[in-house]
Order: structure tokens, then sequence, then C-alpha cells
């Protein structure tokens, strides 16, 4: 059994096997999480996405895939980038929202991770509504098979930290 839990703070300062990035397709940095697990990790992570850039990912990762570097300077071994959908009122992107959550599981089990920080995906400058994120995110974790021991949401402040709360107890 996967163990769900739930910490405030900072997704760069967790001592885990990996941490995912609410990266954007670019994979070249952007601010919120991806600014600063760059910015903490260091610039062989930004090395590593050039990398998968040039050799996997010329017209970017697409949205709902993820992909894993090294983690840098970070306590983690792994950065598993993903690149979580933007918020739309007139269509049904959740299901990408899923996805986001399935595959960094599905790479943080053949790297053999066994515990994996996760931050709230979409829900900065893409705008998904918290409370929705949060529920697609936790259902999404329960429902997928995985050798990762440990899942860890890491939320960034009280609002956020509260709304995942509710949903893990
Ligand atoms: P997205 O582009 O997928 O919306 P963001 O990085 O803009 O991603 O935001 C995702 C969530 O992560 C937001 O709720 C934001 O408040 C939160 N966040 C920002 N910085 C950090 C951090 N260092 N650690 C954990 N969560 C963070």
């Amino acid at each position: 059994m996967t163990e769900l839990t739930l910490v405030k703070g900072s997704i760069t300062e967790q001592d885990v096997d990996a941490v995912v990035n609410a990266a954007n397709s670019s994979l070249l940095g952007g601010g919120g999480v991806d600014g600063a697990i760059h910015r903490q990790g260091g610039p062989e992570i930004l090395a590593a996405c050039r990398d998968l850039r040039a050799s996997h990912y010329g017209k970017g990762l697409p949205t709902g895939e993820a992909v894993a570097t090294t983690a840098g300077r970070l306590t983690a071994r792994w950065v598993i980038h993903t690149v979580g959908p933007v918020w739309s009122a007139s269509e049904d992107r959740s299901q990408l929202l899923a996805s986001c959550h399935r595959e960094a599981l599905r790479v943080a089990g053949e790297l053999g991770a066994r515990t994996v920080a996760f931050p709230a995906i979409s829900t900065g400058v893409y705008r998904w509504p918290l409370e929705d994120a949060a529920r697609i995110a936790t259902e999404t974790v329960r429902a997928t098979p995985t050798s990762v021991e440990e899942v860890r949401f890491v939320l960034f402040d009280d609002r956020a930290y509260e709304v995942f709360a509710a949903r893990i107890g």
C-alpha cells in the first residue's frame, strides 16, 4: 500500500528519492515550483533538460507526460518533470491532470524511487481550482498501482494545505 502524506513547505526541501516538478513543456524552466527547483538544484538540472529536449522532446514535453533528470544539488536523487494542463472552463482536461500523477509514479517506479514528493500540479500559474486539483491528485494516486511507498504532497501555503488535508486526513 502506498502511504499518502502531507507537509506544508517547499518541494525543494524534501528528503525524498524523487521530487515532481510542475514543469512547462519547454523543459527550460519557469516560475513557481519550476523556478524553485532550478534555483536550488543548480545548473545540472537545466543541462539535463536541454539534453532531453535535443534527444527526445524537440517539440517540448507533451502535457500529461513525465520524464526524469538528475536532481543536481537537491537532497532528492531525481527530479521528475511533468507538464500539467492549463485550467479551462470550457474543456474537461482532468484526464491530463490525472495522467501527470500516473506518469510521474510510473517513472518513479522505474527508477526504484520509494518516496516521492508532489506539488499541487497546475494550481499556480495554470489556475486549476485547488479543491478539484486535490481531488484528482489524491484519487489518481490512490488508484494507481505502484512500488512507491510514500507519496508526499507538499503544499506551499495554508489554504492549499487545508484543502489537501481534507482529502488525506
Ligand atoms: P503550474 O504551472 O503547474 O500551475 P506552479 O509552479 O505555478 O505550477 O504552481 C503549482 C503550485 O505549487 C501552486 O499551488 C504554488 O503555490 C505551489 N508552489 C510554488 N512554489 C512552491 C514550492 N517551492 N514548493 C511547493 N509548492 C510550491
